[in-house]
């Protein structure tokens, strides 16, 4: 699927991600959460971790140049 991403607005990149996940997490109060997710949310998790990870969408292409399109 293409997506965009705050961080670089001009860009978008086809990333290939998993559609379903478990995740198991911990909520503000410190009370462990386990939980699946599928589609969209699936998606923005897995984007949102990246970030955490210090990895962007433009490190999901081998070749920026060919994938990038910019918006209008
Ligand atoms: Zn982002």
């Amino acid at each position: 699927m293409i997506e965009g991403c705050l961080s670089l607005p001009e860009v978008q990149v086809n990333v290939q991600r998993s559609d379903r996940l478990y995740v198991k997490s911990y909520d503000v109060k410190g009370r462990k959460k386990q939980f699946e997710l599928t589609g969209l949310w699936a998606r923005v998790v897995q984007h949102e971790t990246d970030h955490l990870d210090g990895i962007l969408i433009c490190d999901h292409s081998e070749n920026m140049q060919m994938e990038t399109a910019l918006k209008d």
